[in-house]
C-alpha cells in the first residue's frame, strides 16, 4: 500500500468518513484539519444555556448504505438510538395535510381541491409533453398541473430553495419528490382516505443523547487523536508545493489533499483564478436555524409529528421540527418541556430582513400565526444561528460548472468532496457525505470507483 501523506480539510461527515476508512485500512499517514474546536460540521449539535439541545436544522438519517448503517450501530451502540415513524405534514389553510401533499388534496377547501384535480386532468388530456422542461419551474407545471403548482409546489419550493423555480434544474429530483398518480389521487378523494408516506417501513433513527452531533463526536473520539487537529483553519493551498497554510501561519505538506470546504472557497484558497468563472456559476442558500424551547407538553396533534412544511406567507419558515419528539433528552426535562426548531432560507434573491432579534420575532409570530404555539408565555428558551452554506442549490448549469471544476482539482492532486465540496444536493446528506469520504479513500488506496459522486442515481435507487 502507498504511504502517501494525506491531508483532509474539514471534520464533517465527509472528512470523518475518509479518516475512518484510512484508519480502518491501516493507512497511518494522514492528518485532518478542522477550523472549529469540535467535529461534526453541519451535522454538529449544541446545547443552549437553558439545557435544550439543537441540531443545525432538523437532521434525520435516511441511509442508502449498509456501510453507513454498520458504522452508526458501532458508534452509538444498538442502545444509543431511538427509532421513529417518519410523520411529515403540510400546514396550510389553517389545517394539517399529510405529506405527500399531492396525494392528500382532499383535505383542501373544495374550490382548491377542484383546481388541483382540474390541473391534473388537463395534463392527462394533453398527454406526455414533447419537449423536455427547461427548468424546475417548467418541470413542476408539467408534472403537477397548474392547480397544484400555484397552490403548493411553486410557493413551497421558493421558500425552501430561496431561488425561483425557473433558476433551478430538475435533474436532482430522482427519489426526492413523489410524482402524481391521478387514479390514486381520485381514489383518495372518493374514498376519503389519507395517503400517508409513513408506516412500518418508513422509519428513521435518532441518537438517544446529544442530538445528531453525538454521532460525529463519537466518530472523532474513536480516531487517533494525534491525527486530528482542531482550531486549525486552512487559509490557502499551494497546489504546486503541495502544502496548506493555516491561519496561525504554519504549513502542512501533503501528497494528496481531500477538501470538504465549499468549492468556491477552494478556488479562492488555491488562487486558481481561471476556475473562478465556473465557481461563480454555483449557487447556494444560507439557512437560519431557530430553536424555541417551551414549557409544558406539545398539543395532542403535535405529539407524534416529526416535521411540518409551511408553504404560506404567514410565517417566514419553510419547515419546523418538533425536536423534542426525536429524543426526550433534547430538552432539559421532558415532563416539563418540549421544543420546536424552525428553518428559514436566504439567498441574494430572497433576503431575510432585519437583525437577529427581528428575525426571531418574525419566527415567533409565525409560530403563533400557524398555531404551533398558543402564547409567548410558553417560551422558556430561544437559540438561533445562521449558516452561510445551508443548501447547495441545484441551479441551472451547475453540472457544467462541476464538470470543469472537479476534474481540474483532481489533476492538481486535490479532491473536493462532500455537501459543499462536491456541491451535489442529491448526494449531500450525512450518509452520502460520509460515503463520499469512504469511497474517495477506496479509490486512492484500492482503485475503487466513487459511485456516490459519479452515480447519484445508483446510490439513491430504492435500497438494494
Ligand atoms: C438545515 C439542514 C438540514 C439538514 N438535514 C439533514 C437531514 O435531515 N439528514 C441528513 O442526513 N443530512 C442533513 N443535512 C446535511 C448534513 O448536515 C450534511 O450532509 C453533512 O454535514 C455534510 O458533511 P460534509 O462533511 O460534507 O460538510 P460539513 O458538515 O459542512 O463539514 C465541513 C467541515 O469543514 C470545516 N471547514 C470549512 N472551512 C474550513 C477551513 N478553511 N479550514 C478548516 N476547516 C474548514 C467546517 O468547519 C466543517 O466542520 C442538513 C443540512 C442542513 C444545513
Amino acid at each position: 500500500m502507498s504511504n502517501e501523506r494525506i491531508v483532509i480539510i474539514g471534520a464533517g461527515p465527509t472528512g470523518l468518513g475518509a479518516a475512518w476508512r484510512l484508519n480502518e485500512l491501516g493507512h497511518a499517514n494522514w492528518t485532518l484539519l478542522e477550523q472549529s474546536p469540535y467535529a461534526g460540521g453541519l451535522s454538529a449539535s449544541i446545547v443552549d444555556e437553558q439545557g435544550f439541545t439543537w441540531d443545525l436544522g432538523g437532521h434525520v438519517q435516511f441511509s442508502h448504505y449498509d456501510y453507513f448503517d454498520r458504522l452508526m450501530d458501532d458508534l452509538l451502540g444498538a442502545d444509543g438510538w431511538l427509532t421513529h415513524e417518519r410523520e411529515s405534514w403540510v400546514w396550510m389553510r389553517d389545517r394539517f395535510i399529510p405529506y405527500p401533499f399531492q396525494m392528500n388534496i382532499r383535505r383542501l377547501p373544495r374550490e382548491e381541491m377542484m383546481a388541483c384535480v382540474m390541473g391534473l386532468v388537463r395534463l392527462y388530456k394533453e398527454g406526455p409533453a414533447h419537449e423536455k422542461p427547461a427548468n424546475f419551474g417548467e418541470w413542476i407545471d408539467a408534472t403537477f398541473g397548474t392547480g397544484l403548482a400555484e397552490l403548493f409546489m411553486r410557493p413551497y419550493n421558493y421558500k425552501v430553495w430561496a431561488y425561483p423555480p425557473e433558476a433551478l434544474d430538475f435533474s436532482w429530483i430522482g427519489e426526492r419528490v413523489a410524482v402524481v398518480d391521478l387514479e390514486r389521487v381520485l381514489r383518495n378523494i372518493f374514498e376519503e382516505r389519507d395517503d400517508i408516506s409513513w408506516g412500518p417501513n418508513n422509519t428513521f433513527r435518532f441518537p438517544k443523547h446529544g442530538g445528531t452531533g453525538a454521532v460525529w463526536r463519537a466518530c472523532a473520539d474513536r480516531l487517533p487523536s494525534e491525527r486530528l487537529r482542531f482550531n486549525a483553519r486552512v487559509v490557502s493551498v499551494d497546489a504546486k508545493a503541495r502544502e496548506v497554510r493555516l491561519a496561525d501561519g504554519s504549513t502542512v505538506a501533503y501528497d494528496r489533499l481531500l477538501s470538504t470546504i465549499p468549492l468556491e472557497r477552494l478556488v479562492e484558497a488555491t488562487g486558481q483564478t481561471e476556475l473562478a468563472p465556473w465557481a461563480a456559476m454555483l449557487r447556494h442558500s444560507a439557512t437560519h436555524i431557530f430553536g424555541v424551547g417551551l414549557k409544558g407538553a406539545p398539543r395532542e396533534d403535535l405529539a407524534k409529528k416529526c416535521w411540518m412544511y409551511f408553504p404560506e406567507m404567514n410565517c417566514p419558515f419553510y419547515r419546523v421540527t418538533v425536536f423534542s419528539n426525536y429524543s426526550p433528552n433534547n430538552v432539559p426535562d421532558i415532563t416539563q418541556n418540549w421544543s420546536l426548531m424552525a428553518e428559514v432560507s436566504e439567498s441574494p434573491e430572497k433576503i431575510v430582513p432585519g437583525d437577529e432579534a427581528a428575525r426571531l420575532e418574525e419566527v415567533i409570530q409565525g409560530m403563533l400565526n400557524t398555531r404551533l404555539i398558543e402564547s409567548r408565555e410558553q417560551i422558556v428558551s430561544t437559540w438561533q444561528t445562521r449558516l452561510e452554506h445551508g443548501y447547495p442549490t441545484p441551479a441551472l448549469r451547475r453540472d457544467e460548472a462541476l464538470s470543469q471544476l472537479l476534474p481540474a482539482f483532481d489533476a492538481l492532486g486535490i479532491s473536493s468532496r462532500g455537501r459543499f465540496g462536491a456541491h451535489r444536493y442529491e448526494v449531500s446528506n450525512q450518509d452520502h457525505s460520509l460515503m463520499q469520504g469512504v469511497e474517495w479513500v477506496n479509490s486512492v488506496l484500492q482503485g475503487g470507483e466513487e459511485i456516490t459522486l459519479h452515480h447519484p442515481e445508483i446510490v439513491n435507487a430504492p435500497r438494494r
